[in-house]
This record gives C-alpha cells, structure tokens and sequence, in this order.
C-alpha cells in the first residue's frame, strides 16, 4: 500500500531536538569544551582518551532518555496517515521513533546501542544503560557507544540517498549541512520534488529548497498540515 502513496523523506539534524532540550552540535559544551571534538568522537579519541568517550556519551545517552519530542517530530509522524514517509536522521536520540514515525535510518548510530570492538561488532541494547570499562558484548570485547565517529564509515549512506532519490518531497530539518557525507543527501533530491529547509542557519543554502527560517515546533507542524491537505 505505502509503495502507491507519494514518498516523503526527511533529513534531519541535531536542531529538531534542540527545542526538547538536547544541544546542537555547535552548542554541545561541557566535555567537548575543553577538547577539539574531531580529535575526541573518533578512533583515536577511543584509543587515547575510552575513558572520556564513555562519560560524554553516557551523559548524553541519560539526556536523550530524559528528553520528549515535541511538536515537529510528533508532526512528522502525523505525516504517515498519507505518505510514505522515511526519515534519515544524523540523530543520535530516538525522539523520532517516541514521537511516532515509524521509518527511521540513522546515518550516525544510536545512543540506546552499543557494539563489541571485534570486526563482528555485535550489537546490545542499552536503553539509558552507561557504559563502563570492563563491559563486554558476547564475544568478549569491550563495549563501545553504537555511534559512528569522524573518519568512520557511514555504512547507510547509500540506502538513504536512494530513499531520497525516490522523494515526491525532500525536507531537510535542524542541520546546518556541515557534516559530510550526510550533507551530500540533499543534492540527491529529483528536481521535480519539492523541496523544503527549515533551519535558523544554514552553512549552506542548497539549491532548489525553499528555507523556512524558524524554530522548527512552529514551521514543521503547519507544513505538515498543508501538506496532509494536499493528498485530501
Ligand atoms: P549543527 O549544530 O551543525 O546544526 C544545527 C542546525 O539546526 C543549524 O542549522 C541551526 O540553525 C538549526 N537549528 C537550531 N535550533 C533549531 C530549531 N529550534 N529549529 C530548527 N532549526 C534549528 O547540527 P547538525 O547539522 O545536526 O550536525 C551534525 C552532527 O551533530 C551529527 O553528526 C549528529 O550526529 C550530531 N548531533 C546529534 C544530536 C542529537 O542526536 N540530538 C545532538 C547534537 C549533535
């Protein structure tokens, strides 16, 4: 049935969640503060510093179990009662998931996730659960946080260009577009889609998008509504 309905993807980023509570990239301080972020949510953080990786993440993982969605992802979920809808998130949190959608790939990894540090990367479920040093996944390695770092693979990537390369509607959401390669997805749009950003500020302005320039718990939910009104 949803493959008869028009697709709508969504590309969202850090600023959907910022008006449930959760810092955006830029403004994310406390231990990023006194460290270069690059250096720290990478490999080599991990080999240098596990101990601070596990407290930042831990931390944040405490913070997204804590938050609620709000108003835009409770909208976006709304959105499936006439489309078919795919949100690709660089999200850590799973505020979409709570706030309805259904159809969640995350370029970037999961909080409530960690993995094994062998090539099998076994996955387990931690829900708000820190991690410690000395805790294993199955096959005994050390648990790491599910996430992807700088200089890792986005292994998604290319399922979520397809998605939105088969968009009738591409709205990107809470990203200022400077993180590669997830900021490419937006040129995947086809040009008769229609295209929409709603962000304060944009590193970039793609082409072809309309720029909504406002919070996005008052731009998101009218463009839902106008856009549930089209399909009747
Ligand atoms: P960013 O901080 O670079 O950009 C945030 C964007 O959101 C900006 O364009 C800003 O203008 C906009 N914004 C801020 N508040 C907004 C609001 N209320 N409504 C609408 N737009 C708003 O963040 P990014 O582009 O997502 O950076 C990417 C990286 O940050 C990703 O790798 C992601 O994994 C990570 N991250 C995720 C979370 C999370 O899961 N909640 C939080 C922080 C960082």
């Amino acid at each position: 049935m949803s493959a008869t309905r028009p697709r709508i993807v969504v590309l969202s980023g850090s600023g959907i969640s910022a008006e449930s509570g959760l810092p955006t990239f830029r403004d994310a301080n406390g231990l990023w503060r006194d460290h270069d972020w690059r250096q720290l949510a990478s490999p080599e953080g991990w080999r240098r510093h596990p101990e601070l990786l596990l407290e930042f993440y831990n931390e944040r993982r405490a913070a997204a179990a804590q938050a609620q969605p709000n108003a835009a992802h409770r909208a976006l979920a709304m959105l499936e009662a006439n489309y078919d809808v795919h949100i690709v998130t660089q999200n850590v949190d799973d505020l979409h998931e709570r706030g309805g959608s259904t159809q969640v790939l995350h370029l970037h990894g999961e909080l409530a996730w960690a993995r094994g540090t062998s090539p099998r990367r076994l996955r387990t479920h931690l829900g708000a659960t820190p991690i410690r040093i000395g805790d294993v996944c199955a096959d005994g390695t050390q648990l790491r946080p599910d996430i992807v770092w700088f200089g890792e693979a986005v292994d998604q990537l290319e399922p979520a260009a397809e998605r939105v390369a088969q968009a009738n509607k591409v709205l990107v959401v809470g990203t200022s577009l400077t993180v590669y390669p997830a900021a490419s997805l937006v040129d995947f749009a086809p040009p008769h889609a229609e295209r929409v950003v709603c962000a304060l500020e944009l590193e970039r302005e793609p082409a072809g998008y309309r720029w909504l320039r406002g919070p996005a718990t008052q731009e998101i939910p009218p463009l839902v509504e106008r856009w549930l009104r089209e399909t009747g």
